[in-house]
């Protein structure tokens, strides 16, 4: 079982483990900007679309309107255009300028760097306010995606039913020190080992930690 007593080692192993791939694009995209407005429409454009597709998209949509008053000029139809790819496109086009909007008119352009604030914010969850505040302001806060709620709850760590409840738990028992770096551990870690479907449990370095909740096939 994996718990408080062993999780800076297993922090370390995953975290020693997924050195050698490649960082995840969205996550390149976000370092390329250096703009916190960059890190929020992209986890708006993320719901249930591929890390490639939203990379792409909102590498295109920065091409055509690289700051928040251009992109608001977009009209509705064009900007469903724009955000196909990602699939859910009407509501998708309709939260980019509509959180556009509210970004230059409540907040006059610039991104607030708090997770209550971020929620007042009608389309923004609980998973983008997190990611914008570790990784655009590096404030602390957690972003449990499916990759850190499924491996979490794998490990026997938390006991959860879905992601928010995960960040809750996580809160209370995750030492502060991994908050900010445990969603890009255990993203890169979901991909390429703790697979969604049929993990490659003979092959992960935690295979004689983890009690493999929940796992029916494994590879
Ligand atoms: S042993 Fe299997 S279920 Fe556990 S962390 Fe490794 S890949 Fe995931």
């Amino acid at each position: 079982m994996i718990n408080k007593g062993n999780i800076d080692k297993v922090v370390g192993i995953v975290k020693e483990s997924v050195k050698k791939y490649d960082m995840p694009v969205l996550e390149r995209f976000n370092d390329s900007k250096k703009d916190p407005y960059w890190v929020l429409i992209p986890c708006i454009l993320s719901l249930r679309a591929k890390d490639e597709a939203t990379a792409v998209v909102s590498e295109n949509l920065y091409k055509i309107a690289p700051t928040p008053e251009k992109v608001l000029k977009i009209p509705l139809k064009k900007m469903e255009q724009i955000v196909y790819k990602t699939g859910f496109y009407h509501v998708k086009a309709k939260n980019v300028l509509n959180i556009t909007r509210i970004i230059l008119e409540k907040y006059k352009g610039k991104v607030p760097d708090d997770i209550d604030e971020l929620l007042t914010i009608p389309g923004v969850g609980r998973k983008t306010a997190n990611l914008v505040v570790t990784v655009a302001f590096k404030k602390p806060g957690i972003c449990v995606d499916t990759h850190v709620h499924k491996i979490c709850n794998r490990w026997g760590y938390v006991d959860t039913k879905d992601a928010d409840h995960t960040e809750m738990r996580l809160r209370e028992i995750l030492p502060k020190k991994h908050w900010m770096k445990i969603n890009l551990y255990l993203v890169l870690f979901g991909q390429n080992v703790c697979l969604s479907v049929s993990p490659l449990c003979s092959e992960c370095p935690l295979g004689k930690l983890c009690p493999r909740i929940g796992v029916t096939v494994s590879r």
